[in-house]
């Protein structure tokens, strides 16, 4: 029987326990290789089944792994067994902001920098088309030098309020930080919503409570729709109007980071945080190549894809071979047996499907559409093992980059990796961006690898579902 310190993929050593949730456990580990610490987010595959979160999480993780920052939460790998998902994380030795803040009220210059950071870690996403929707305390993290890491990006549909109660802290199941609008449940721009919660922690960082609180939810409720809230005396007037630009009601009103970045307290700390270089090298992390002149200034290329430290289809070669770590289906419906195709594409969804169709009529496949983004071709004639079918999945990972796998349904193996080879894939040519099996051969960044179907996973927790195998 392996204890909490197991080794686990004899690459992590398990150690205690750094937090928890419904979902989720986290803890410390170190990789054994590299003497790395990290954290592990251990998920329970039952829960989040039951839940009806699958599809969601994988898809945010593709996300996740799209957006690397310095102010942004990395997420290593992720590894599996039957009943348990494991996220391999950046550790935050720093813990949460808001234990800090917990301790009273953060400076200005202080609170300064974390809202400089938060909002050069939002403003990164957005322009890649990812809202956090949660961004709240407990998803405000601080690394060993007190920058800023904002986690479970792209995964809010795994992050939920854990906290009891508290001066600063949302009680479980209450809105303290979420936009009027999300409450009401209309449909809702992600970016503005974000902008609220930012204002709210601005608020929270400065004042040393939150400015909508009631004990009444309806109250609550009220105040956010009205954006009711007091500045104690000592917010300074920028920051008051600030404020109030970021905690509009309308969401069409509210401001932007655009303008956020042009707000005379945020270009005022900008040029002290110049002026003192101590606060510069704490306010961005040492390889920041995009802090500092976020998005909004130019620093990202125009296609919302392209990193500035690695060559541009790293991104891509980094969501497939998630892909297949994370092994989509096979993971979940234990059909591990069965091999995908994947390849990313960064055309409109209405442009993959009708290439795809073009595809069926060139090699007099019949096509079925099954579902939203689900197609099923099958051959007109029959093959050494009946029709070769093919269903086709197409997964939005932003609006303008898809992740499509192909898997054979029925049919001889041989004849459909033939078929792939020879036909399929010159079919498809010019609306693929990269094929899974070309990332190995080009994939040169040293990260971990993610599990593949075959590679052992020891479940460290043996004592709580005894038949945890691996797969
Ligand atoms: P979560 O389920 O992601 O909200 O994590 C629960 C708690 O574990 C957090 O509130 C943190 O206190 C802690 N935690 C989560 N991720 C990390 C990390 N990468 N490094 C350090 N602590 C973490």
């Amino acid at each position: 029987m392996e204890n909490k310190a197991s080794v686990m993929v004899q690459r992590y050593e398990l150690g205690r326990l750094l937090g928890q949730g419904t979902f989720a456990k986290v803890y410390y580990a170190r990789n054994t290789g590299s003497n790395q610490s990290v954290a592990i987010k251990v998920i329970d595959k039952e829960k989040i089944t039951k839940a009806s979160l699958i599809d969601q999480i994988k898809r945010e993780i593709s996300i996740m792994r799209l957006v690397r920052h310095p102010n942004i939460l990395r997420l290593y790998e992720v590894m599996a067994t039957k009943t348990k998902i494991y996220f391999v994380l950046e550790y935050a030795k720093g813990g949460e902001l808001f234990d800090k803040v917990a301790k009273g009220k953060l400076k200005e210059d202080v609170a300064w920098k974390y809202f400089y950071q938060l909002i050069n870690a939002v403003d990164f996403c957005h322009s890649r088309g990812v809202y956090h929707r949660d961004i709240k305390p407990e998803n405000l993290l601080l690394d060993e030098n007190e920058n800023l890491k904002v986690s479970d990006f792209g995964l809010s549909a795994l992050a939920e309020s854990k906290r009891q109660d508290g001066l600063l802290h949302t009680t479980c199941g209450t809105p303290a930080y979420v936009a009027p609008e999300v409450i009401n449940r209309k449909g809702y721009d992600g970016a503005k919503a974000d902008i609220w919660s930012c204002g709210v922690v601005l608020f929270v960082l400065l004042a040393g409570y939150l400015p909508f609180h009631n004990s009444n939810l309806m109250e609550m409720y009220r105040k956010i729709g009205k954006a009711e809230y007091k500045c104690p005396s000592w917010f300074p007037r920028e920051v008051r109007r600030l404020l109030s630009r970021m905690l509009d009601p309308d969401p069409n009103t509210r401001t932007s980071i655009a303008l956020i970045r042009q707000s005379s307290w945020f270009k005022k700390g900008l040029r002290s945080k110049n002026a003192r270089s101590g606060v510069e090298s704490n306010a961005v992390a040492p390889e920041d190549a995009t802090a500092g002149s976020g998005p909004s200034e130019g620093s990202v290329a125009a296609d919302g894809n392209q990193e500035p430290d690695r060559p541009p289809t790293l991104n891509a070669f980094d969501i497939i071979s998630l892909s297949a770590g994370f092994n989509l289906s096979s993971l979940f419906e234990d059909n591990s047996k069965k091999k995908e195709t994947l390849f990313t594409c960064r055309k409109p969804a209405s442009v993959i499907l009708s290439k795809l169709e073009e595809m069926a009529k060139l090699l007099r496949f019949r096509v079925q559409k099954k579902e939203a983004g689900l197609l099923k071709f099958e051959a007109l004639t029959e093959g050494k093992k009946g029709a070769l079918s093919i269903d086709t999945e197409i997964f939005e990972v932003t609006p303008s980059f898809y992740l499509v796998e192909m898997k054979k349904s029925n049919g001889d193996t041989l004849e459909y990796q033939k078929v792939l080879k020879e036909d399929i894939r010159p079919a498809l040519k010019d609306i693929v961006w990269v094929w899974r099996g070309e990332q190995e051969q080009q994939q040169q960044d040293p990260q971990p690898q993610p599990l593949q179907p075959q590679d052992q996973v020891r479940d460290p927790y043996p004592e709580q579902d005894g038949a945890s195998q691996p797969q």
